[in-house]
């Protein structure tokens, strides 16, 4: 299966991981909308959100910790997350992932969502993360 998030959870592929457990990978989104934004992907590959009734609740508690340890180290004042399910709703990539886009009070509500914050070093927000 040509999947780029498997390959990403195989390490075959580069990423910024800022989270692992047994069920998810957590790593940051190489195009984000915000300081932050990070993709929590289950380690099992489920093309949708719809087409498993089990895989997002077997992956809330690596949402939560994931929500958690964004808010604590990069100062977020909130989070957005977000679900896309079908390429007509902007799903572009077909392996289940919850997108945590942190919220910052200088940009605030809905509209802000899809305004691109100024573009950030990837590597110096996962160190910030990852505490290394
Ligand atoms: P979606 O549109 O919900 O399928 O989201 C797919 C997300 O994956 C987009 O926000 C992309 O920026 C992100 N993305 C694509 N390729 C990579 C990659 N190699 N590493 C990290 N994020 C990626």
């Amino acid at each position: 299966m040509d999947c780029l998030f498997c390959a990403i959870i195989d390490g075959d592929i580069p990423s910024r991981q800022v989270y692992a457990d047994d069920t998810a990978v957590a790593f940051l989104d190489i195009n984000p909308l915000h300081r932050g934004h990070t993709l929590v992907v289950p380690r099992l590959h489920v093309s949708d959100v719809l087409a498993d009734p089990e895989t997002l609740s077997l992956i809330a508690p690596a949402i939560q910790r994931t929500g958690r340890l964004l808010v604590e180290r990069l100062g977020a004042d909130g989070m957005n997350l977000l679900v896309n399910s079908g390429a007509v709703a902007g799903q572009e990539v077909f392996h289940l992932h919850v997108h945590l886009i942190p919220r910052y009070a200088d940009n605030p509500g809905m509209r802000g969502l899809l305004q691109r914050s100024p573009a950030a070093d990837l590597d110096e927000v996962q160190r910030q993360i990852v505490g290394s």
